[in-house]
């Protein structure tokens, strides 16, 4: 158990799933936001969402919910929260000026001993930290939704971040029992958007020439490679899926790839193709209707809290 304590800034929907990863770990976290109502919100929720997970038998760690909650504080001073932190895992909305106003401020109040982590899902930690005094102490710990369920953290480094910050960093995520991947050097979209971006690239294209509808190309991956994928990653998939192991799987296949490749087409413009974007809206809402998608929220978080404990055996 550790009694280090953790900053996080900004109290909403990531703010609250690291507050509690770290409490789980037994870390004493204190969360900052610029509104005090937020925080005040932050505590009900964080109290009630300990107990319903310590109901249904998902609370993380080795201490109860009542005590991992009450190692949660908040703050609305940031130089109350810069104090003796030894991690500050950054959590305000996604818009780089807002980004870049903290950052700066953070870089007066900063000890020498506080790594920064910005949970940003787009921003290459270079556009907000670029010029700072202190930038070496500032990185990307990228979580995915909901990061209480899902482990994966990506650890992206400006040109100028620390080994130190980085390798703390890391260590500091596998003490949560996530699991971290650290990139050599930042890249736009890190590695999971990529990859995101690849698959819903070819999604689109296949909706919008008419091959697939919404339910059967969404079907491809939920009733198929998405099994697979819930427990292997696509290099493993490859090496188990050839006698030969990954090198023969290629050696059979790669022509195969490269052809079907050189057929993907331009990139879709998901923001201007409106017919396509139109078509994809409404076949969605009737599989869930704007109305459901809490519902349905609430049916996948269940259900990752399963796949989780079974992951956990593979
Ligand atoms: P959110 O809107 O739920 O919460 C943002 C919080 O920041 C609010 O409580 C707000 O009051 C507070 N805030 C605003 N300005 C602030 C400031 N200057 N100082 C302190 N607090 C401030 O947002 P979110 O969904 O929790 O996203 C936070 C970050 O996490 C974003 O960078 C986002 O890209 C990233 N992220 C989000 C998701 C997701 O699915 N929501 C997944 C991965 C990463």
């Amino acid at each position: 158990m550790s009694s280090q304590k953790i900053g996080i800034v900004g109290s909403g929907l990531i703010g609250r799933a690291w507050a509690m990863l770290f409490a789980a770990a037994g870390y004493r976290v204190q969360l900052y936001d610029i509104l005090e109502s937020q925080l005040a919100t932050a505590l009900q929720e964080l109290d009630k969402d300990l107990h319903r997970l310590e109901e249904q038998g998902a609370l993380r760690g080795n201490i109860r919910a009542s005590e991992q909650f009450a190692l949660i504080g908040v703050t609305t001073r940031l130089e109350e929260l810069t104090r003796e932190a030894v991690h500050i895992q950054e959590c305000v909305p996604e818009v780089l000026q807002l980004k870049k106003r903290l950052y700066s401020q953070l870089d007066e109040l900063l000890e020498e001993q506080t790594v920064v982590a910005s949970s940003t899902s787009t921003f290459m930690p270079s556009l907000y930290s670029e010029g700072l005094q202190k930038k070496q102490q500032m990185l990307v710990a990228h979580p995915l939704n909901p990061p209480y369920f899902i482990p994966l953290v990506e650890i992206v480094p400006a040109p100028w971040t620390s080994p130190t910050a980085v390798e703390r960093t890391r260590d500091l995520m596998l003490s949560l029992g996530q699991r971290p991947v650290t990139l050599k050097r930042e890249i736009q979209g890190f590695a999971t958007n990529r990859i995101q971006y690849a698959i819903l690239n070819e999604v689109w294209r296949l909706v919008s020439s008419g091959i697939l509808s919404v339910a059967d190309v969404d079907r491809v991956l939920s009733q198929g490679l998405g099994l697979r994928y819930a427990l292997l990653g696509s290099l493993e998939t490859a090496h188990l899926n050839a006698p030969g192991g990954v090198a023969d799987y290629f050696q059979r296949f790669g022509g195969e790839i490269s052809a079907v490749s050189a057929t993907y087409g331009e990139t879709p413009n998901t923001q201007e193709d409106r017919e396509t974007l139109a078509e994809i809206a409404r076949q969605c809402e009737q599989l869930v209707s704007l109305e459901k998608l809490d519902e349905r929220r609430a049916v996948r978080d269940e259900f990752l809290i399963q796949l989780a404990k079974l992951k956990k055996q593979f």
